[in-house]
Protein backbone atom coordinates (compact mmCIF):
# COMPACT_ATOMS: atom_id res chain seq x y z
CA UNK A 1 0.00 0.00 0.00
CA UNK A 2 1.05 3.56 -0.84
CA UNK A 3 2.16 5.76 2.05
CA UNK A 4 -0.06 8.98 2.13
CA UNK A 5 1.74 12.27 2.01
CA UNK A 6 0.34 14.86 3.79
CA UNK A 7 0.06 18.50 2.13
CA UNK A 8 2.42 20.35 4.02
CA UNK A 9 4.91 17.58 2.75
CA UNK A 10 3.61 17.69 -1.10
CA UNK A 11 4.07 21.49 -1.39
CA UNK A 12 7.73 21.26 0.29
CA UNK A 13 8.25 19.47 -2.74
CA UNK A 14 7.68 22.85 -4.72
CA UNK A 15 9.69 26.32 -4.19
CA UNK A 16 7.89 29.06 -3.51
CA UNK A 17 8.89 32.54 -3.63
CA UNK A 18 5.90 34.50 -3.81
CA UNK A 19 7.34 37.84 -1.17
CA UNK A 20 4.61 39.85 0.55
CA UNK A 21 2.50 41.40 -1.93
CA UNK A 22 -0.32 38.70 -2.93
CA UNK A 23 -0.63 38.02 -6.77
CA UNK A 24 -4.52 37.04 -5.67
CA UNK A 25 -7.18 39.05 -4.54
CA UNK A 26 -10.83 38.08 -4.10
CA UNK A 27 -13.71 40.42 -3.42
CA UNK A 28 -14.91 40.03 -0.30
CA UNK A 29 -18.52 40.83 -0.56
CA UNK A 30 -19.29 38.58 -3.40
CA UNK A 31 -17.85 35.52 -1.45
CA UNK A 32 -19.79 36.29 1.19
CA UNK A 33 -23.05 36.05 -0.95
CA UNK A 34 -22.00 32.93 -2.42
CA UNK A 35 -23.80 29.87 -0.59
CA UNK A 36 -21.32 27.05 -2.49
CA UNK A 37 -18.00 28.90 -2.19
CA UNK A 38 -16.15 26.32 -4.44
CA UNK A 39 -12.47 28.03 -4.08
CA UNK A 40 -12.70 26.61 -0.24
CA UNK A 41 -12.85 23.02 -2.05
CA UNK A 42 -11.17 23.21 -5.26
CA UNK A 43 -7.63 24.80 -4.63
CA UNK A 44 -5.20 21.93 -4.58
CA UNK A 45 -3.07 24.01 -1.95
CA UNK A 46 -5.49 25.26 0.41
CA UNK A 47 -4.81 29.08 -0.43
CA UNK A 48 -8.88 29.66 0.51
CA UNK A 49 -9.07 29.43 3.89
CA UNK A 50 -12.91 30.58 6.00
CA UNK A 51 -12.62 33.05 8.56
CA UNK A 52 -15.81 32.05 10.39
CA UNK A 53 -15.79 34.83 12.54
CA UNK A 54 -16.04 37.39 9.63
CA UNK A 55 -16.97 34.92 7.17
CA UNK A 56 -14.33 36.74 4.87
CA UNK A 57 -11.77 34.87 3.08
CA UNK A 58 -8.66 34.39 3.94
CA UNK A 59 -6.18 34.31 1.40
CA UNK A 60 -2.64 32.03 1.70
CA UNK A 61 -1.09 33.32 -1.66
CA UNK A 62 2.48 31.75 -0.49
CA UNK A 63 1.30 28.52 -1.38
CA UNK A 64 -0.12 28.81 -4.70
CA UNK A 65 1.10 26.53 -6.82
CA UNK A 66 -0.30 28.55 -10.19
CA UNK A 67 -2.69 25.77 -11.55
CA UNK A 68 -5.55 28.82 -12.61
CA UNK A 69 -8.35 26.15 -11.16
CA UNK A 70 -9.47 29.35 -9.37
CA UNK A 71 -10.19 31.44 -12.21
CA UNK A 72 -12.02 28.87 -13.66
CA UNK A 73 -14.01 28.04 -10.37
CA UNK A 74 -15.28 31.60 -9.51
CA UNK A 75 -15.58 35.10 -10.59
CA UNK A 76 -14.42 36.90 -8.00
CA UNK A 77 -11.21 35.64 -7.44
CA UNK A 78 -8.37 37.97 -9.26
CA UNK A 79 -5.50 35.41 -9.96
CA UNK A 80 -2.22 37.88 -11.91
CA UNK A 81 0.96 35.71 -12.87
CA UNK A 82 3.58 36.62 -10.15
CA UNK A 83 5.84 39.27 -10.40
CA UNK A 84 9.32 38.74 -12.90
CA UNK A 85 11.43 36.64 -10.62
CA UNK A 86 8.76 35.06 -8.35
CA UNK A 87 6.43 32.58 -8.47
CA UNK A 88 6.81 28.19 -8.33
CA UNK A 89 9.70 26.34 -9.11
CA UNK A 90 8.99 22.88 -9.28
CA UNK A 91 12.20 20.55 -7.85
CA UNK A 92 11.66 17.60 -9.74
CA UNK A 93 10.11 18.34 -13.19
S1 LIG B 1 -3.86 29.06 -8.97
FE1 LIG B 1 -4.31 26.98 -8.17
S2 LIG B 1 -3.02 26.78 -6.36
FE2 LIG B 1 -3.11 28.96 -6.86
S3 LIG B 1 -4.77 29.78 -5.63
FE3 LIG B 1 -5.65 29.24 -7.62
S4 LIG B 1 -6.41 27.13 -7.36
FE4 LIG B 1 -5.01 27.54 -5.66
Amino acid sequence: MAKKISLEDRLFLVQRNFGKKSHITIDQEAFRKDPVKPILFICPARVFLLNESSGECVINHENCLECGTCQVASRYVKWTNPSSGFGVTYKYS
